[in-house]
């Protein structure tokens, strides 16, 4: 007998684990179900009534993002019965996402009273990603500043990101051993290129082969054309031999698996109802639920891994946000993938006796080594753009060209590299698109309007992201006093920036200038500035970004070799819990400076084949 439950409005079949024949009642945080019970009437009478069975599923994974969703394919397509908790709803495209909405349809053009919620809060875009999660807070210690933005949905923040889909190269893997700061993964370049291939290759990514240095090329849809600043962008670089080429994005350019090919929207940020750019919501939840053996609670927040009697992980309690009740879901393996940071969070809150500082913690390394890019921004305004007739500016919802890291090998004045990002010209407008017009200029009416549209596509932003090199003041840790509104104590952020990074933002300001002036334009100096290709209105005299702020935090439960200084053996699991895997960005050694999802989704990929290895020889 088996008891299916569809979701209204969908046709992806759960099974729910709590549902015996005896009980048939609805539950089911948020989610409206109805129950199809394919057993007769007669065939019941006749069954004998026993008490509930604990369902043990095979895995339970923590988190549906893009290390949550990348395991949760890759297991169930293997065979394996998979139990998904998502702290957030379910996800619908038609229903949450607005990227063909026009600002004037929704009150206060979708940024809220007084303009207080622009940037990626605002309605407009993906829904449920917060800097500030009412009711689920942080803390940052005295000294410090950080920033985290959270998703809590089905999908995560790959219902948000840039979709910029960098692998690292090589010598990424192996920093330490180049200049002797920070350590080297346990594993290469060479052993994660062949998951690289599998993501790329199934979620589609557009791009150019170039041969950079230690910036590799993988297996790429074409990439689309240069804009029309972009092109101007370019044409400074090759005066500065800055090198400029098309840029890689998790963005459809043809058809792939059902998915059709992007139509230019360039509204990325607020989802894409076509599945055209990559989301885990969007492509891999999907082909692990055709599979029959995926069950995902939603609104599940995870709270403790359970340590069984036989020091292995037999369950994972979670709050059902829902009806506020305490749950507990039994699997033979867990798999933690809420973020790197809720990852660390999960592992620290699960103590017993034989893991008082949390599990698989022996180590002491569980919340350390946090680092995030090395972020800078800089905008510059060019004359020439003014002048531009009407064009159609749209594309992909990102930038078409970017410059990977062109010193490598050089002697600088600073370790590692930065790449850059840059974007600009006639997006459509939104609130705050000129906000630099308005503290400019004098006056109002028919005067500021013109000087509005004269301005208007003229401005294009620079944004620098380089590698941190992680150092001892910048950590997570417990809170000994605060919990969140469900009773789980919250991380305390410890931030610093050291000199290296200093000195990296430093040389990406004056790379910016470079480039801006040799494109002819002028840099924007004091003011606000209102074209970042994120769309974030930031003070442009940060030099450097504010912890957490570029959103790539990771390396909160690292891997290595030695247990000592490691929590995670180089496939991802935990040393000290044989059946406890993490899949996300905690297990990173380094941050490169290339965006972490890509190396997040190959990394998960490799973790579930392994996992999946163990499992066929009763190992797990
Ligand atoms: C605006 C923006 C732009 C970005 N641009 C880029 C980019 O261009 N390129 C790039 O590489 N990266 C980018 N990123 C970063 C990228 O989104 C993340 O690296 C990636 O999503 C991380 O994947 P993850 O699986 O680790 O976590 P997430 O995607 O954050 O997913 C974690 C999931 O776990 C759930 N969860 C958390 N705690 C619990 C719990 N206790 N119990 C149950 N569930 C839990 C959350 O609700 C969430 O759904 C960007 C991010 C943002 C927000
Ligand atoms: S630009 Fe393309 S991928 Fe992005 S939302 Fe529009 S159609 Fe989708």
């Amino acid at each position: 007998m088996r008891l299916v439950w569809r979701h209204r409005n969908s046709s992806d079949e759960i099974k729910d684990p709590r549902r015996t024949a005896a009980s048939p009642t609805l539950l089911r945080g948020g989610i409206v179900v109805s129950i199809v019970e394919r057993v007769s009437p007669e065939i019941k009478k006749d069954m004998l009534q026993v008490g509930p069975v604990k369902k043990v599923y095979d895995v339970c994974i923590v988190g549906s993002g893009a290390g949550g969703g990348t395991a949760a394919k890759v297991l169930t397509e293997g065979g394996l019965n998979v139990v998904l908790l998502e702290a957030g709803p379910r996800l619908d495209p038609d229903r949450d996402f607005k990227e063909h909405m026009w600002p004037y349809q929704l009150p206060h053009r979708g940024v809220g009273v007084g303009g207080r919620q622009r940037g990626i809060g605002d309605e407009f875009m993906a829904p449920n990603g917060f800097w500030q999660i009412p009711g689920e807070p942080y803390t940052v210690a005295n000294g410090s500043a950080f920033q985290w933005f959270r998703s809590r949905i089905e999908g995560g923040r790959t219902n948000h990101w840039g979709r910029i889909a960098l692998r690292f190269g090589p010598a990424d893997f192996r920093a330490h051993s180049t200049d002797g700061m920070g350590d080297d993964w346990p594993i290469s370049y060479e052993e994660l290129a062949p998951y690289y291939d599998k993501v790329e290759s199934y979620i589609g990514v557009f791009g150019s082969k170039e041969n950079v240095p230690n910036s590799p090329d993988g297996i790429f849809m074409p990439p689309p054309k240069a804009r029309c600043t972009e092109t101007l962008v370019k044409k400074a670089c090759d005066q500065l031999h800055i090198t400029c080429i098309p840029s890689r994005l998790a963005i459809l350019t043809k058809p792939l698996n059902g998915r059709d090919a992007c139509h230019y929207c360039a509204q990325c940020g607020r989802g894409c109802r076509s599945a055209s750019n990559f989301s885990s919501s969007q492509v891999m939840i999907p082909p692990a639920a055709a599979t029959g053996r995926l069950t995902m609670i939603a609104n599940a927040m995870a709270r403790e891994i359970v340590l069984g009697k036989d020091g292995k992980a037999e369950a994972v309690s979670y709050v059902d946000k829902t009806t506020k009740t305490e749950q507990r879901v039994y699997a033979k393996a867990v798999v933690v993938a809420a973020s790197a940071c809720e990852s660390a969070r999960l592992l620290l809150n699960s103590k017993s006796p034989q893991f008082p500082n949390g599990i698989a913690n022996e180590s002491g390394v569980v919340g350390r080594y946090l680092t995030d890019s090395v972020g800078s921004d800089l905008v510059g305004h060019f004359p020439q753009l003014e002048k531009m007739p009407a064009h159609n500016h749209d594309g992909v919802g990102g930038m078409h060209l970017y410059m990977p890291w062109w010193r490598f090998g050089q002697k600088n004045e600073f370790l590692r590299g930065y790449h850059i990002e840059f974007g600009g010209g006639r997006n459509m407008p939104g609130v705050g698109e000129f906000d630099y017009v308005c503290e400019t200029q004098e006056g109002y009416g028919a005067e500021l309007k013109q000087k509005c549209r004269s301005v208007y596509g003229a401005f294009i932003g620079f944004s620098g992201r380089g590698e941190m090199i992680p150092n001892e003041n910048t950590f997570c840790e417990l809170d000994p006093e605060v919990k969140d509104k469900w009773g789980i104590p919250v991380l305390r952020f410890h931030w610093k920036w050291g000199e290296n990074e200093l000195k990296m933002a430093n040389d990406m300001q004056q790379t910016f200038r470079q480039v801006i002036e040799a494109a002819g334009g002028t840099v924007l100096v004091g003011a606000r500035r209102h074209s970042k290709p994120s769309g974030d209105v930031q003070e442009q005299s940060n030099s450097i970004s504010t912890g957490g702020a570029i959103i790539h935090e990771l390396g909160t439960v690292r891997m290595g070799n030695d247990p000592k200084s490691s929590a995670l053996n180089a496939n991802c699991q935990a040393h000290e819990v044989k059946n406890l895997f993490v899949a996300d960005a905690a297990p990173f050694v380094s941050n490169a400076d290339k965006n972490p999802t890509l190396t997040i989704m190959a990394l998960a990929w490799r973790t579930s084949e392994y996992l999946l290895e163990q499992a066929k020889k009763m190992e797990i």
